[in-house]
């Protein structure tokens, strides 16, 4: 019996091996119409300015595109300068994403050329914060009151942008409108790539429910400081210690990459002591002699918080730098 059966089912195994085969056949012929598929409609290539933004769309874009960063990891977009061969990674891009709002002042120099190819495939990620942006840092004061009056709740009722004035680029470090910036990526892939508009937005919202959840946690962990005053290193944190309501007392750079003055450095000396600030924080990208030497001269603590301006750019570059700035914030201020 048992050798019966056996040959029954050796008859019978032909017959399957052929349909395996045919499904298999089938199975190879709808992956090689896929891969010409994606041979005929390659993938989108998006160029991005600068680490945090680059993060962003390695995030939202997957693998339905490339995501490229144009700036070498060491040099931030305040000293960048563009080179031939930057330019014709422009012209190659389907999509340049930007943060807007004057941090990539050489981009807007080098499209005024050809303006009107290049300021079509241009996203600001800053896009629809008008309302929110800050256009003076606190005056260094004495008096808190004061140098908040010198902040940015002194009256919308004035023009800044009819006065001039240039507004604090900074907003990426700012969880929320992180949140706004991936919101802004998800729509220009979706509309520049309907096909793969899905797969966009799946990973867009994934990826904005960990910026949530970054959120919340910087809100927990700094529960319960009562000393919240501190001092930066140059004017990258407003939008930071306004959401999580840290006092900053002032920076140590009065003008962007410029040394500060002796006069400057004893009106924030007199600022610190004053208002019982308790750290000063330098950032990566600068050398620390001068805040380490204010810390010393004032027996106030010294950490660092980076700006994300530069660093090893990867699609966990945001949140891990941010986790690392809510570590020392936590640590410093305790
Ligand atoms: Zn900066």
């Amino acid at each position: 019996m048992p050798l019966r059966s056996g040959t029954a089912a050796s008859l019978a195994r032909p017959r399957w091996l052929s349909l395996l085969s045919m499904i298999a056949l089938l199975g190879v012929g709808i992956v090689v119409a896929r891969l010409e598929a994606a041979e005929t409609t390659p993938k989108r290539r998006i160029l991005t300015t600068f680490a945090p933004i680059h993060s962003w769309a390695l995030n939202v874009a997957g693998e339905d595109a490339t995501v490229e960063l144009l700036l070498p990891g060491d040099v931030g977009p305040h000293d960048f300068q563009l080179r031939p061969q930057d330019l014709r990674k422009i012209r190659q891009a389907d999509l340049l994403i930007a943060n807007g709002l004057g941090m990539e002042g050489w981009l807007e120099k080098a499209i005024q050329g050809n303006a009107k190819e290049s300021a079509r495939k241009i996203v600001r990620t800053s896009d629809g914060l008008k309302g929110e942006l800050i256009y003076h840092l606190p005056t260094l004061s004495l008096d808190p009151a004061t140098a908040r009056k010198g902040g940015h709740d002194h009256g919308h009722d004035h023009d800044h942008e009819a006065a001039g004035e240039a507004p604090n680029p900074h907003v990426w470090l700012d969880p929320i409108y992180a949140q706004h910036a991936v919101t802004n990526i998800i729509n220009a892939l979706s509309q520049a790539d309907p096909a793969h508009a899905g797969g966009y937005k799946e990973r867009g919202l994934a990826y904005i429910g960990r910026l949530q959840q970054l959120d919340r946690d910087i809100k927990t962990r700094l529960t319960g400081i009562t000393n919240r005053t501190i001092v930066t290193y140059h004017d990258a944190f407003p939008y930071f210690c306004r959401r999580y309501a840290i006092d900053l007392a002032g920076v140590v750079e009065e003008v962007p990459s410029v040394e500060p003055s002796p006069k400057y450095l004893a009106g924030l000396s007199a600022v610190v002591r004053a208002r019982g600030v308790r750290v000063i924080f330098t950032e990566p990208q600068f050398n620390p002699r001068l805040v380490r030497q204010i810390s010393r001269d004032l027996k106030i603590r010294f950490a660092e918080l980076d700006v994300l301006e530069t660093g090893q750019p990867g699609p966990l570059f945001y949140e891990e730098g941010m986790r690392r700035n809510l570590q020392a914030l936590d640590t410093s201020l305790r």
